[in-house]
């Protein structure tokens, strides 16, 4: 397989990188390296890169806000969308995104366009393929209120359109494989007043800036909230506020969100992770989930 993938890099205008540094691509800038890193040109040349990986083991990365790579890195490739999946355009009653547009550049284009509804993706800072995966949301809205159907490729190379109601979107869970990966997604329209959806965005931004520690490497809320709690809340009060192992931190600012302050491994993030599930279970008898992607060895 790797000859071949050698002669696809010649033959092809995506890219295939060998033993590359992925943890530089995660939010968290730490992690290790991926047998195999393909930058994925557009859908045709998608699907020869999967007809040709399809054995092996491979993952579907947007912008590494939700994924932390663990230090001995990826046996296998790690896939990221390229140029041929970044168009965006409304057609009669629904935007056509592609998997690669930014979700704050989505809420742009919403809001440039008038449509309201999508001015929570203004806040996160993935690509519409993670959301969908995730469901991602905030204050109130999730991608399944506006998404209206994906289009994925599977492991075995095929192209298929799965409507939203089909994918199981729940508190940051869908039913998508790790396997398919979303090449486009079709989101519903509903116009608005171009003030109100201006000022929503703005509220967002500012509610963000005040509460969460946008700047640092993070990848977000690092739990779930378990039903009926806040995770941020159990955790300070667990007392878990500001623990550190190596250069990881629990956030000042936001108790759910752990910060790499510096050189953090992927082991001291995933250690004090493990740290803060222990001292909140032993508080509160409450069993917290990670929220964030452990991927790799
Ligand atoms: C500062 C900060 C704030 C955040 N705030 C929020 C928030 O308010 N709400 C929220 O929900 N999340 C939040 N997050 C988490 C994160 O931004 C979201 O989960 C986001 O949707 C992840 O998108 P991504 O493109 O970075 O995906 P990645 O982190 O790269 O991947 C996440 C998952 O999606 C899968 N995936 C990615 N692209 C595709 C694709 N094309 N097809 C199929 N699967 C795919 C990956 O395999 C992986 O399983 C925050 C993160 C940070 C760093």
């Amino acid at each position: 397989m790797l000859d071949k993938l050698k002669k696809l890099n010649s033959q092809l205008k995506s890219k295939i990188y060998f033993n590359h540094d992925i943890g530089k691509m995660t939010w968290f800038r730490t992690g290790g390296k991926a047998e195999l890193f393909i930058s994925a040109e557009n859908e045709n040349e998608l699907e020869i890169i999967i007809n040709t990986i399809k054995d092996y083991n491979y993952l579907i990365i947007g912008m590494g806000s939700n994924i932390l790579i663990r230090d001995k890195g990826y046996k296998g490739a790690i896939i990221k969308l390229g140029k041929g999946f970044n168009s965006l355009r409304v057609e009669e009653d629904k935007i056509i995104s592609g998997a690669s547009i930014l979700d704050n550049n989505l809420s742009k284009f919403a809001k440039n366009n008038s449509i309201k509804n999508l001015e929570f993706f203004s806040g996160i800072p993935g690509t519409v393929g993670g959301a969908i995966k995730m469901n991602a949301g905030c204050f109130g809205c999730e991608t399944k209120d506006v998404l209206r159907e994906i289009f994925i490729i599977d492991k075995q190379g095929n192209k298929n359109k799965i409507k939203a109601t089909n994918l199981e979107l729940n508190y940051r869970t869908s039913n998508i494989n790790d396997s398919d990966i979303i090449t486009s997604a079709i989101f519903d329209i509903s116009y608005g007043d171009p003030d109100t959806i201006i000022n929503n965005i703005n509220t967002i931004k500012k509610k963000r800036e005040e509460h969460q520690p946008i700047q640092e490497k993070t990848s977000g809320s690092t739990f779930k909230n378990p039903k009926n709690y806040f995770a941020a809340e159990l955790i300070e009060k667990a007392g878990c506020k500001g623990m550190e192992i190596g250069d990881a931190i629990v956030s000042d600012k936001h108790s759910n969100f752990i910060i790499n302050k510096g050189n953090a491994s992927a082991q001291d993030i995933e250690l004090l992770g493990k740290k803060i599930i222990e001292k909140v279970f032993d508080k509160f008898n409450i069993l917290l989930d990670w929220e964030i992607k452990l991927v790799g060895d």
